[in-house]
């Protein structure tokens, strides 16, 4: 990223405006009026060959008869004449290019816009948009846009994909009391993309948290590896799914793979935070602004009403973060700043009496303790207490402590009075929530924004021994042959290539032949259809289990042809698999797609109904190392079954893990050659035993 280009185009110090208008109601007319309004301090230039002067402004027939520097160009103009003002903004020298006429990539104008683009990088300039609102900073009293004022100052800033929200989400600022310090349109992102924004304003001295409105990313992988490394929180609302999981699936996971699904799995991976809407946007990222992150499980509640108390501890656990009993000398110290009819456990109860002391000392005492993460204050207000008094003495009560890594939000339930006192409260540093479970989810958030940053930051292991020659030369073979479908015993070789344990088979042409392979590999024997036209072997009677003898191979064999032949008659069958019997162990599956924004990612769920019936899986983005592998078990409803239920021993989870860190690194390896995976089922075996897989499916990416 080119640091200063973008600082050019997100803090100009100058602004020329091309296709600006004396004509009040066009664009170009409100964004130079929308300049002066803000009150910008940079250099203002109109651009106009028909105009001389707009709202006192002398205008410049070309933006290169502009006498000094030119940083952003916000361009105005329809979408026809967009080329040429490029090309002239790059002789001149200009920076950032802000391309607000819409009529491109978003109607189907995708060369035109891609044209512009390439001009554009030739004079080393960036292009924001097009088919955007504008650039809004209150830092730099910029209001580069045809949104009609700045937000209500704020910590965050906003990248917003959608115009049109960004507009509202502007003006709600102010009834919602919730501001930011940027607001960015970014449009088609034909250049300048969320990765690019989020690198910037990491950076940016005046946003301490980064809230992204996200319909789609573009550079799925560079937008995750930007997130992991940015030091400020960043919180995403994640809207529309897109139409990539309805592509027709061959496999299980292709059809499992919804996109909202693997958006969930790369925000987590990248330590985004999620927003489940739009509220939520503004509430948790007013936290995420104001507060650090939460390290530790250990939330202390402190409440004067025992109903919000209990609302809270429903809301702490409902958000992940059940409360824990705080320990008995915090409890005895608590118990000092209270009546006696009051509870120091946890949510700590200073009852309804609570004076602006008693609370104030009671959240000197809790925040100081060790043992506690950070503090959630709920207020119900009463005749008697002080809102306002309240806040001013906890607000202090922060500062006097000289505490900075612990986090603290508050929830008043109350009138006027309570509304004014949240309001200073959000405004001097502490996020303050009309309704406690709030509170509690933000500091969720805090939560997930700590954990996330220990979980991306486990090192993978790479996986040794890789023959990654044979897996190619098992893919080549197959195109050479007119197929994406590999066979079961093409997929299994190249697993096994890659280190996974796959069982041991040969592949029979007749029935002497058969029995042959069964006597060397040892009874009971499996017997499967091999043929690149039968994706789903017991659909076609293709699968006999539990073979004993060589009377049964022979009969095995003469059903399984026979059903396949009726099955489908112009089959291309290899032959039949002679392949030993695993034994019996917990069914689970493991697959891969590679999807169309973050490229290979794996899948992990129970098999039978769990996968079938439930969809009960989960998902990452390749590779993932062997704790990220363990912690998916706990996201599967089926999880328990895994752990050993009903006299059930505890499943290899250890290997398992192992051997899905593996797999996902299989499947980006073989990224340019594999669309779809699965090992369905493998078989977990108890702790120590280790897995197989049974069945293996890999579909091509068609070249
Ligand atoms: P498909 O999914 O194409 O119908 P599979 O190879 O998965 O075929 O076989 C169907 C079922 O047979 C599996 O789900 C599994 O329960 C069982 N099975 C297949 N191969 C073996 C094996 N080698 N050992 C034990 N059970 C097997
Ligand atoms: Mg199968």
């Amino acid at each position: 990223m080119d640091s200063d280009i973008l600082n050019g185009l997100f803090r100009p110090k100058s602004v020329a405006v091309v296709g600006a208008s004396s004509q009040a109601g066009k664009i170009g007319h409100t964004v130079v009026d929308n300049l002066l309004k803000s009150n910008y301090k940079g250099k203002i230039y109109p651009i106009n060959p028909k105009a001389d002067e707009i709202l006192g402004l002398k205008v410049y027939t070309s933006i290169k008869d502009v006498p000094g520097p030119v940083d952003a160009a916000a361009i105005t103009i329809p979408a026809k004449y967009v080329k040429a003002a490029v090309i002239e903004c790059g002789e001149k020298g200009v920076k950032g290019l802000m391309i607000i006429s819409s009529g491109f990539s978003e109607v189907g104008e995708i060369e035109l816009e891609n044209e512009i683009v390439e001009i554009a990088h030739s004079f080393g300039m960036r292009v924001l948009g097009p088919n955007i609102v504008g650039v809004l900073s209150n830092s730099d009293s910029l209001n580069a846009s045809f949104a009609p004022f700045l937000p209500l100052p704020g910590k965050s800033s906003l990248v917003s994909q959608s115009g049109a929200l960004l507009i509202a989400m502007d003006a709600s600022t102010y009834t919602r009391r919730i501001g930011f310090d940027k607001l960015i349109s970014i449009g088609n992102m034909s250049d300048v993309s969320f990765a690019d924004t989020v690198e910037w304003l990491d950076s940016d001295e005046n946003t301490s948290c980064i809230s992204l409105y996200v319909e789609g990313l573009k550079e799925g992988r560079r937008f995750m590896e930007i997130s992991k490394k940015a030091h400020k929180p960043i919180i995403a609302l994640k809207s529309g799914v897109s139409e990539h999981g309805a592509a027709a699936a061959a496999s299980h996971t292709g059809s499992l793979a919804g996109a909202a699904k693997v958006y969930g799995s790369a925000f987590f991976q990248a330590g985004v935070v999620e927003a489940s809407d739009l509220d939520n946007l503004f509430d948790r990222g007013l936290a995420l602004s104001l507060q650090p992150p939460l390290k530790g499980d250990n939330l202390l509640i402190l409440t004067n009403g025992g109903g919000v108390g209990v609302l809270a501890t429903d809301a702490a656990e409902k958000n992940g973060l059940p409360l824990h009993f705080a320990p008995a000398e915090l409890q005895t110290e608590l118990k000092k700043h209270m009546p006696s009819f009051g509870s120091a456990k946890n949510p700590v109860d200073i009852t309804g009496m609570a004076s602006t002391d008693w609370y104030v000392d009671s959240f000197k005492a809790a925040f100081a303790h060790p043992w506690v993460d950070g503090v959630v204050i709920l207020f119900c207000e009463t005749a008697t207490s002080d809102p306002q008094g309240i806040a001013e003495g906890i607000k202090q009560a922060v500062i006097d402590s000289g505490i900075k890594d612990k986090p603290v939000a508050i929830s008043y339930v109350g009138g006027e009075r309570s509304d004014s006192a949240m309001r200073w409260l959000s405004e001097n540093g502490i996020p303050a929530y009309g309704a406690p479970d709030v509170a509690l989810n933000v500091m969720a958030a805090l939560r997930e924004s700590a954990l996330m940053k220990e979980y991306s930051a486990e090192k993978i292991i790479p996986a040794k021994n890789i023959q990654r020659d044979k897996a190619l030369k098992i893919i080549n073979d197959a195109r050479a042959d007119g197929r994406e479908n590999l066979t079961e015993v093409e997929a299994k070789s190249i697993f096994d290539a890659y280190g996974l344990p796959v069982t041991n088979h040969r592949l029979a042409r007749d029935e002497a032949e058969a029995v042959k392979y069964a006597e060397e590999i040892g009874y009971p024997i499996v017997m499967k259809i091999v043929s690149p036209d039968i994706l789903h072997k017991s659909d076609a009677g293709g699968v006999k289990v539990n073979i004993k003898d060589a009377d049964g191979i022979r009969e095995a064999y003469k059903t399984i042809t026979g059903n396949c032949k009726s099955y489908k008659p112009d089959a291309d069958v290899h032959g039949v698999l002679i392949q030993e019997m695993a034994p019996w162990g917990t069914e689970v599956i493991i697959g891969s797609v590679n999807d169309a924004t973050f490229g290979p990612t794996v899948m992990f769920g129970l098999g039978g109904i769990f996968v079938e019936v439930l969809k009960d899986v989960t998902f990452r983005v390749a590779p993932i190392a062997k704790g990220q592998a363990h912690r998916m078990f706990g996201e599967i409803k089926g999880a328990p079954i895994l752990a050993g239920v009903r006299g059930e021993s505890p499943r290899d989870q250890d290997r398992l893990a192992e051997i899905l860190s593996l797999y996902s690194q299989m499947v980006l390896d073989l990224e340019e050659e594999i669309s779809e995976t699965d090992a369905n089922p493998v078989l977990v075996y108890e702790e120590g035993a280790g897995l197989k897989v049974v069945d293996a499916r890999i579909i091509l990416k068609a070249k």
